[in-house]
């Protein structure tokens, strides 16, 4: 013979119960939803803003020394030799040299904006 006899619950009362398994799964869960909330606070708003390059063509004199020390990043156009910007947010391998172009322009007509 089986089955439950009288007086004894068919079911247990559901309950959290820190011995189930799928109680400690769910704690884990919430767990990992927590850290990924503070690692995006933790990387900030600024952290997704790219360095930017910026030209006033009304200061150049078309002195071409960004256009020399960084042509992936600096051109000058063919028509009036101005400066012309190739790439606004150039990759990190490049900030270093457009650093040093932004402090050699001797017109100050080009700026890299870091934050
Ligand atoms: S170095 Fe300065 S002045 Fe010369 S082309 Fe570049 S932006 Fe213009």
């Amino acid at each position: 013979m089986s089955g439950v006899g009288p007086g004894v619950p068919a079911s247990p009362a559901i309950s959290a119960d820190p011995a189930d398994p799928a109680d400690a799964a769910d704690a884990a869960d919430a767990a990992d939803a927590a850290d990924a909330a503070d690692a995006a606070d933790a990387a900030g708003p600024t952290a997704a803003a790219n360095p930017r390059v910026e030209a006033d063509r009304s200061r150049c004199c078309g002195a071409g020394m960004c256009t020399l020390n960084v042509p992936e990043v600096f051109d000058q156009n063919d028509a009036d030799g101005l400066v012309v910007v190739l790439d606004p947010e150039p990759p990190r391998e490049l900030h270093e040299a457009v650093r040093d172009a932004v402090n050699l322009c001797p017109a100050s007509a080009i700026s890299f904006i870091e934050g």
